[in-house]
Parts: C-alpha cells; sequence; structure tokens
C-alpha cells in the first residue's frame, strides 16, 4: 500500500487526513514502524499512519501542532537526511511508544481501521490461472445440470490461498460460473441489471465471497453471489449485518 491508496482508504471511512503525513510500514528488520519524518513536519497539525500488514490495519494519528517538541526527538545523524526525525514504533505496543524518543502516541491516535477496502481490490483480483481459465471455458459450455454437478462434487475443494506479498486467493471457475448463472445478470443485493457488458459482451456482475475469503470463507456455492461493482465495494466497506443477511437467504438453487 502507498501513500496515496492509505489518504485514499481513511476517506472512504471518514477520516480526512491533511496534506502534512507520513506513513509508515512494518520494518521487519527492527520490528518497529520506521517513519522519518522532516522536523518541520511537528510544527503543524501532523497525521501519522502506521501500515500493520500482518492484521491489515491502519492506524491513524494526528499530532497537533508542536505538541511535540524538536529537542524531544531523535534527529537522524545521517548527512543524507539532515533535519529529519527517527521515530520507530513497536508492533502490538498499546501505547504506541516510539521506542528513540519514549513519547507515546497513544494520545493522538485517532482510530484504527480495517483494511476491508484494501482487501476487497485483492479479493476482487482473485488470480486468474491458465487452469481458471481453461475451467471457465468448459463451466460456459456446461448444461445448468453438469455445472451443478461440477460444483457439488467439488463442494469440499478449493480454499487455495496463494502467499506473495498480499495474498491472492484462487478460484474455482465452476462456482463463480454457476454463480453468474444464478444472478442472470442481476446483481444480487441491489436487484438491478449489471452497469456494463464486458469484453465477451456478457453482463459485468463481480463475484463475491459472502464470508470474505480473506476471513475464512470458502469458495463454495452456499457463500458466493454475484454483485453490481457498487454492491460489491458497499458489502466490503460498510459490512452490513442486514445485507449479509439478505445475501444468504437468496437460494442457490439452478432451474435445470
Ligand atoms: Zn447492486
Ligand atoms: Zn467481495
Amino acid at each position: 500500500m502507498n501513500r496515496v491508496n492509505a489518504k485514499e482508504i481513511c476517506a472512504h471511512n471518514g477520516v480526512v487526513i491533511g496534506k502534512n503525513f507520513n506513513m509508515a510500514t512494518r520494518n521487519k528488520a527492527t520490528h518497529t514502524y520506521w517513519a522519518n519524518p522532516s522536523i518541520a513536519c511537528l510544527q503543524q497539525d501532523w497525521w501519522l499512519l502506521l501500515h500493520d500488514d500482518r492484521k491489515n490495519e491502519l492506524h491513524v494519528f494526528m499530532i497537533p501542532s508542536n505538541s511535540i517538541s524538536t529537542s524531544a526527538v531523535k534527529i537522524r545523524s545521517d548527512v543524507s537526511k539532515p533535519n529529519h526525525i527517527r521515530i520507530e514504533i513497536r508492533y502490538d505496543d498499546n501505547s504506541f511508544e516510539d521506542t528513540k524518543s519514549k513519547i507515546e502516541f497513544l494520545p493522538w491516535h485517532i482510530k484504527t481501521l480495517r483494511l476491508s477496502y484494501a482487501e476487497m481490490l485483492n479479493e476482487i483480483v482473485a488470480e486468474e490461472t491458465k487452469e481458471y481459465k481453461n475451467d471457465y471455458k468448459t463451466a460456459k459450455m456446461l448444461s445448468n445440470k453438469d455445472l451443478e454437478s461440477k460444483v457439488t462434487e467439488k463442494y469440499s475443494i478449493n480454499k487455495d490461498k496463494k502467499t506473495t506479498r498480499q495474498s491472492t486467493y484462487i478460484r474455482n471457475a465452476y462456482i463463480s460460473e454457476y454463480a453468474k448463472r444464478l444472478a442472470d445478470g442481476v446483481c444480487q443485493l441491489c436487484g438491478n441489471p449489471a452497469p456494463f457488458n464486458n469484453a465477451d459482451n456478457e453482463p459485468y456482475l463481480e463475484i463475491h465471497h459472502i464470508e470474505w475469503l480473506s476471513r475464512g470463507g470458502l469458495d463454495i456455492i452456499d457463500n458466493v453471489t454475484a454483485l453490481c461493482p457498487n454492491c460489491h465495494r458497499k458489502m466490503h466497506i460498510l459490512d452490513n449485518k442486514d445485507d449479509i443477511d439478505y445475501l444468504i437467504e437468496i437460494p442457490k438453487k439452478l432451474c435445470n
């Protein structure tokens, strides 16, 4: 995640970040969030974002101008970064203490965001392997009856989580096709037709896992639904229980 993403995620969650902000990701060597803002940061309202990529959380702080004096912080000694300070906050430290200055950032903590938005992007862009593409071609040719037997046959498998820098989730093409046939070009949440057709001239809907893959949800018929992009985003941003209950209740059976 970069600074722009982080700022956007905050905005989506109702937290407006000012221009004067820094983001620190986990530094695996020091086991700290390592930030190197310029000294000038301290003289204005300053936002500090700490990105925890294990827990998928973003800790947001707003430090009002002149709350921290320059004499209290550790100034970097290297010439490449003059007039910069060095902040190292240990992970999982509830007081968010900077190990360099011993200043606790907890009093300035505004919010911790769950990165559902980032997760969503990650879940939408599920890995499309060669196998998936081939299966998908086959799936499209099958009769409803044959497709149904395919998805029940594969019922118990396919939670193959592949770890790259971020986690991506490989899916079963038959399950996707089945969910799309059930939806028949109509979003399962708002009931509106798909907003546009894809390059193959099919209604564009996205497969959503009611219990998210990233939360351990399974790639099985009972757990998938086809949504328009707006509703898909809504599911991940609001995570609204009524919507979840509604989607769970939709019958998952094709007419043969
Ligand atoms: Zn919709
Ligand atoms: Zn989803």
